[in-house]
């Protein structure tokens, strides 16, 4: 197979509730071990790349360090593991699982900044998520921000249990949504395609990240800190409770 046709299929779009899966290897490099398919989210719009393990044909098993797609052929996604990978080879197949409690705090922590993105109303230029915390980076001249209000804010949205949606949407389609929304970079497209994560009546977003499928899920959060990190750019860090 050559390396123009390699692709990974992403599963974790469609399936962010599943542990474990079964692939076949389709490459190994320098980068790590490339699969057919994969529930391993790639570093990406904020979100650490997954960890856990592979457990190869004969019963081993091999811990995934980190996920990332190739920053040249963006439908490759390779899995960084322990010792280099030595002994996984092209054709084998094998069982991934995830970390799954560390994947779940970054659905966990990443909705909760979908609703942080809906109550503070200016841009959003930066986004760090992390298994213990988060936080994202407005485009804010003045220091209108309260953390107690904005730990209050989010509790209310987090307890009233809403839906968080998946939708994938036309590009051209999207467009018209645009103005909506508070990113202002272009999103990412598959096939033309436009994923958008929508919290009906709080927050539409493009995103490609994994989330939970519903704000009682993310638990309790706090508020920590609130900085100026430029003349333009506040910084608003939550945790978890
Ligand atoms: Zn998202």
């Amino acid at each position: 197979m050559s390396a123009l046709t390699l692709q990974t299929r992403a599963l974790f779009d469609q399936a962010p509730y599943q542990h474990c899966f079964t692939a076949r290897v389709v490459a190994v490099s320098e980068q790590g071990v490339a699969l057919d398919q994969t529930l391993f989210y790639p570093t990406g719009g904020g979100q650490p790349g997954d960890q856990g393990h592979l457990l190869l044909p004969d019963g081993s098993a091999v811990t995934v360090l980190d996920t990332q797609r190739d920053p040249l052929l963006r439908a490759i996604i390779w899995h960084r593991l322990e010792d280099g990978g030595a002994g996984v080879q092209v054709g084998m197949e094998v069982q991934g699982c995830l970390d799954w409690e560390r994947r779940h705090r970054h659905m966990r922590m990443h909705t909760c900044l979908h609703l942080l993105c809906a109550i503070i109303d200016a841009p959003v230029t930066g986004c760090s998520i992390a298994a213990d915390k988060g936080r994202l980076d407005f485009d804010l001249p003045e220091s209108t921000l309260d953390k107690e209000r904005i730990t209050h804010q989010l509790n209310e949205l987090i307890a009233a249990g809403l839906d968080v949606r998946a939708h994938e949407l036309p590009a051209g389609e999207y467009g018209s949504l645009l103005e909506m929304t508070r990113t202002r970079v272009p999103p990412p497209t598959t096939q033309g395609m436009v994923r958008v994560i929508d919290i009906p009546g709080v927050d539409m977003q493009p995103c490609g990240g994994t989330h939970v499928r519903n704000t009682a899920e993310v638990g309790a959060v706090v508020c920590d800190k609130i900085e100026k990190k430029s003349r333009h750019n506040r910084r608003v860090t939550l945790r978890f409770a």
